[in-house]
C-alpha cells in the first residue's frame, strides 16, 4: 500500500478537508502516476454532495487528472517512467462485452469502473484524482500530448472527451450547423472542438452575458435564450444540438431548432425526467439522443486533435485549499471555465 495525500469530503454534508488515503500496491499491468493537476467537474459536487445518492466516505473526487509516470508494473507496454499521461473517468470494465470490444468502454455492459467512489475489480472504493499520486491499470491510462500543458489538458479527460465523442459520432464538420447549449466547463470545450472539426457553430446560453467569450473560442453565431425570438428565428435551423445543461430544459422547444434528421444531444444530465412532445420528432424525423463521456480509443484520438489544433480548456488554477470555495462558484456559475488544482499543494 501506498499513502498519499489528498482532499477528500468526510461525508455529504461536509466540506473537503486534507487527509491522506490509500493507492494499491502496484500490480503487474499498472501505472504510478504523480498528478500535477486535477479538474473540478461539477458531478465530483453532485456526487460527494449525495445528490446522486449514497457514497461511501471518506471520498476524493476528481476525474479529469493530468500527470506523469513515476513507476510502472512488470507487466507495462503502453507507458514508461516519465510520460505525461492522462486519467478520465474511467479506470477499469469488463473488457469482454461487445461495447469493450468496440472501443466503448464507457457502455461497458457490466458497468465501468468510475474513477471515484466506485467499487474496483478488488473490492475497494476507488478515490479520484484530488491528491498527489494515483494507480491505474495502463489500458485506461491515455497519453498526453508533449504540446499541451498538463493544466490545459486535464478538463479534456472529461469535459472535453463528453463533448468530442458526440460532435464525432453525429458528424459535426464543414457545412454542419452545430449548436452547443449552455457554455460552462463542458460548453466551452463544445465550442472550441466543433469549431475546429469544421461546423458552422452557434452558442444558445441564457443571456448575452458570455456572447464576447463565446465568440472568441470559436463560435459563428451566439443567441440569448431568455428572447423568446431567438426559438422563431432559428426555428429548423441545426443539424446537431449538444445540449450541456443539467438543469431540466423545454426539450420541445430545442427539437423545435433541429432541421430534418437532425439530432439533439444531451450530455448533461438533470435530476428530473424531461417531458416530449413526440409530434416534436415525428414532423421531422429529429431524433433526441444522449451520450455519455467516451471510449479510451477516442479519449487518445481527442487528446491527439486538441494538439494538433492547438486546444486545451480555459482554466483557472487553484491550490488545493481553495476546492471548498471553488465549489460554490462553480455552483453560482462564477468560473470561465473550469478550475484545475496544481496537486503540488495538496
Ligand atoms: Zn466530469
Ligand atoms: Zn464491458
Amino acid at each position: 500500500m501506498l499513502t498519499v495525500k489528498a482532499y477528500a469530503s468526510p461525508s455529504a454534508a461536509e466540506p473537503l478537508v486534507p487527509t491522506s488515503i490509500e493507492r494499491r500496491d502496484i500490480g503487474p499491468n499498472d501505472v504510478l502516476i504523480e498528478i500535477a493537476f486535477a479538474g473540478i467537474c461539477h458531478s465530483d459536487i453532485h456526487t460527494v454532495r449525495g445528490d446522486w445518492g449514497p457514497q461511501a466516505y471518506p471520498l476524493a473526487p476528481g476525474h479529469e487528472i493530468a500527470g506523469v509516470v513515476v513507476e510502472v508494473g512488470a507487466a507495462v507496454t503502453r507507458h514508461s517512467v516519465g510520460d505525461r499521461v492522462g486519467v478520465g473517468c474511467m479506470v477499469n470494465s469488463c473488457g469482454q462485452c461487445v461495447p469493450c470490444e468496440s472501443g466503448n468502454e464507457q457502455y461497458c455492459v457490466a458497468g465501468f469502473t468510475g474513477t471515484y467512489g466506485a467499487v474496483d475489480r478488488d473490492g475497494t472504493i476507488t478515490q479520484g484524482g484530488y491528491s498527489t499520486h494515483v494507480v491505474v491499470v495502463e489500458d485506461f491510462v491515455v497519453r498526453i500530448p508533449d504540446s499541451i500543458g498538463l493544466d490545459v489538458a486535464a478538463p479534456l479527460l472529461c469535459a472535453g472527451v463528453t463533448t468530442y465523442s458526440p460532435l464525432r459520432h453525429w458528424g459535426a464538420g464543414p457545412g454542419r450547423k452545430v449548436a452547443i447549449v449552455g457554455l460552462g466547463g463542458l460548453g466551452h470545450m463544445g465550442v472550441k472542438i466543433a469549431h475546429a472539426l469544421g461546423a458552422d457553430v452557434t452558442v444558445l446560453s441564457q443571456t448575452l452575458k458570455k456572447q464576447a467569450d463565446a465568440l472568441e473560442l470559436g463560435a459563428d453565431h451566439y443567441f440569448a435564450t431568455n428572447d423568446p425570438q431567438t426559438f422563431a428565428q432559428l426555428a429548423g435551423s441545426f443539424d446537431l444540438i449538444i445540449n450541456t445543461v443539467s438543469a431540466p430544459v423545454d426539450i420541445d422547444a430545442y427539437l423545435g431548432l433541429l432541421a430534418l434528421d437532425g439530432v439533439l444531444v444531451n450530455v448533461g444530465a438533470p435530476a428530473e425526467p424531461l417531458s416530449v412532445n413526440v409530434f416534436s420528432l415525428i414532423t421531422t424525423r429529429r431524433a433526441l439522443a444522449g451520450s455519455t463521456i467516451g471510449g479510451i480509443r477516442e479519449t487518445q484520438e481527442m487528446l491527439d486533435f486538441c494538439a494538433e489544433h492547438k486546444l486545451g480548456a480555459e482554466i483557472e488554477v487553484i491550490s488545493a485549499e481553495q476546492i471548498n470555495e471553488a465549489y460554490e462558484r462553480v455552483l453560482a456559475s462564477d468560473v470561465r471555465y473550469r478550475f484545475v488544482i496544481d496537486a503540488s499543494t495538496m
